[in-house]
């Protein structure tokens, strides 16, 4: 991982009179004067608003952008905008970002609340993160990747956040995120499973994520995520966003949402462990009868009559199909599937 401290070198440390020339300079309409003064300290600061303007910066840099790592902008300032306002970011807040890319979302983030906390995996793009927001002083850079396996964060990230939320006396916790691609839903999984206390989520994922997320069952979409995710958080899809707003442009439509975690499944839940590996054993065989799917489950093998009285007293019918089961339905099955587990 390559830390702020990393980047000290290439940065000049701003003095109290430059930044304060700064905030002077981000009521004006124009952002000239803070540019000049950054240059003119030796700074690598820089300003961009527009597509032109990133476009311009990676080509300088020679920065060629990572379709693999999700590497796609959002550029549409009334869309940033949103995102900021859907999430209610204010002064109490630590924001944690996930993906910090060109810094367009970090700096406006970084204006609302208290601390942001960025995650960008791509040196170069951590750099061109720094370099945007050199003027900000409330924003803690982490070079590394935020997952440290498909099913878990990297503890660096939680470690951060945990100190920075000490040391500002931020009182609320809130992840907004233009999410990568390819990692969107571990990433959403995975800090929803952390024990970091998350009151609100705000991220853009592809239209296909947010169906999942938001599906109910029966329907195609619905899936181990939707039910890992639905037993932590109410999910609202917000709204739609055209490739357009990107740059580049992806091929697929994104979907803002927003994820507010509660307790009230969760506190329900007796062994969560239990809880996964049913979501998973279920929806392995998700168009077999949930008695069928659990039979060919290593792990919830029992005689058949066991298993339907655990149906039974769950309160759920033996024909229901896998993926037809709700999630309380599961909750319950899997507390009456905990006690035998336990007497083995
Ligand atoms: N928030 C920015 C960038 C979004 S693009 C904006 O809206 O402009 C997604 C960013 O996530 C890219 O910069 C990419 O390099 C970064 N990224 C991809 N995988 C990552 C991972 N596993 N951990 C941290 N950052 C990652």
């Amino acid at each position: 991982m390559f830390t702020e401290e990393a980047f000290r070198g290439n940065f000049l440390v701003l003095s109290e009179d430059v930044l304060s020339i700064h905030r002077t300079a981000d009521t004006m309409v124009s952002d000239e004067p803070k540019e000049s003064t950054a240059k003119a300290r030796g700074c690598l600061m820089i300003r961009l608003r527009t597509k032109s303007d990133i476009a311009a910066v990676l080509r300088e840099r020679g920065i060629r952008l990572k379709k693999s790592l999700g590497q796609h902008f959002l550029i549409d300032h009334n869309l940033l905008d949103f995102i900021v306002r859907s999430a209610d970011v204010a002064e109490p807040d630590l924001v944690l970002e996930i993906g910090g890319g060109s810094g367009l979302l970090t700096r406006r983030l970084a204006k609302a609340a208290a601390h942001v906390v960025t995650v960008e995996i791509d040196e170069r793009l951590a750099a061109l993160c720094r370099d945007h927001t050199a003027d900000l002083h409330n924003i803690t850079l982490l070079g590394c990747d935020a997952l440290e396996s498909k099913t878990a964060l990297n503890p660096d990230v939680e470690r951060a956040v945990r100190s920075a939320m000490e040391s500002q006396g931020a009182a609320r916790l809130k992840v907004v995120a233009n999410l990568p691609y390819s990692v969107s839903t571990a990433v959403i999984q995975a800090l929803l499973e952390c024990p970091l206390p998350i009151e609100l989520m705000v991220v853009t994922v592809q239209k296909e994520v947010s169906e999942k997320l938001a599906a109910q069952p029966g329907t195609g979409g619905y899936g181990p995520l939707s039910v890992i995710v639905q037993a932590h958080a109410r999910v609202e899809e917000l709204r739609r966003l055209k490739p357009g707003v990107f740059f580049p442009q992806p091929k697929i439509t994104s979907s803002v949402v927003r994820l507010t975690p509660t307790d009230e499944t969760l506190s329900r839940i007796v062994s969560y462990e239990v809880f996964a590996e049913l979501v998973k054993s279920l929806f392995l065989h998700r168009r077999k009868k949930a008695t069928g799917a659990l039979a060919l489950a290593e792990r919830f093998k029992m005689p058949r009559e066991e298993l339907s009285a655990a149906f039974d007293k769950a309160g759920v019918s033996n024909d229901t199909r896998a993926d037809r089961l709700s999630v309380k339905q599961i909750v319950r099955l899997a507390n009456e599937l905990v006690e035998p587990e336990l007497s083995q």
